[in-house]
């Protein structure tokens, strides 16, 4: 069996100011220059303005940078929006797309998304896609069909090949922003399926390397349960990780669980 890349990473969404850069960078390096994290991919991402100040605080550390969004063409009239280029400029090795706080408040679609994921990949940029059901749908038993809708839908037109250069993120609606993430037999349940989509659609080998990341309400308290499910690929945090101490919390739980799951392939 193959062994996954664990991922843990951070959007901070519209906060964390190019002055509070240093200082939140300084203490993560802090924190993980004590901690073994070389078998972790660890992530942040800042607002646009302050990739620039991010990239400079984060050279030579195992974190790297990415966008919470981007334009699906490569430059033109397209006012107020920032593209792939742009954030290979700021240093950015990935790019969020799809987060709930697009698709609700900005009019994001899943139809929007596969463009920009085309022009990620195209650019050399690793999109993480989001994917997640309503509070709604979820009631409704609609879980799993939403996700496997989304997922068809942005990855529509990539050819198999490119999957697993794609980072799917779990991210259910009613669990972000809120007092408690999803329960750890209701994500693994969703891991599983959307792991078992992608073996139908692309094969076992693409199935076995695309990572899927959890997040909504992650916390030091849950991450270890959550990260700890076969499915589980690493953690995306929001709340938990805008201070650096939590965040650094976390990046070493799931390397932890890298060297546990790492440790029981090599017993299997
Ligand atoms: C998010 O917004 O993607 C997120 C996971 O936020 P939080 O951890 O605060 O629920």
């Amino acid at each position: 069996m193959l062994v996954r890349r664990l991922m843990a990473g951070t959007g901070w969404k519209m906060n964390i100011r190019v002055a509070e850069v240093a200082g939140y960078a300084a203490r993560l390096r802090a924190a993980l220059d004590v901690t073994d994290v070389a078998s972790v991919d660890v992530f942040v991402l800042p607002p646009f303005t302050s990739l620039a100040a991010a990239a400079g605080a984060f050279a030579g550390s195992p974190v790297s940078i990415g966008g919470q969004n981007m334009h699906w063409e490569e430059q033109g009239a397209w006012t107020g929006e920032v593209s792939a280029p742009m954030l290979l400029d700021a240093g950015c090795r990935y790019v969020e797309l799809a987060h709930s706080e697009r698709l609700q408040h900005f009019g994001e679609t899943y139809e929007r998304v596969r463009a920009k994921v085309d022009r990620a990949l195209a650019s050399g940029l690793t999109p993480i896609v989001c994917l997640g059901e309503t509070a709604q749908e979820k009631a409704a038993g609609r879980s799993d069909d939403v996700l496997a809708w989304q997922a068809a839908t942005a990855l529509a037109g990539q050819p198999a090949a490119r999957v697993a250069d794609v980072v799917l993120a779990y991210e259910p609606r009613w669990a972000i922003g809120s007092s408690d993430a999803a329960a750890p037999d209701y994500v693994a349940a969703r891991h599983t399926r959307l792991r078992a989509l992608l073996r139908e659609r692309y094969g076992a080998g693409v199935a076995a390397r695309t990572r899927i990341l959890y997040g909504g309400s992650v916390t030091p308290d849950n991450g270890p349960d959550l990260v700890a499910l076969d499915d589980v690929d690493g953690l995306f945090v929001g709340r938990a990780a805008w201070n650096p101490d939590g965040f650094a919390r976390i990046v070493g739980q799931v390397a932890a669980a890298a060297r546990a799951k790492a440790a029981k392939v090599a017993v299997d």
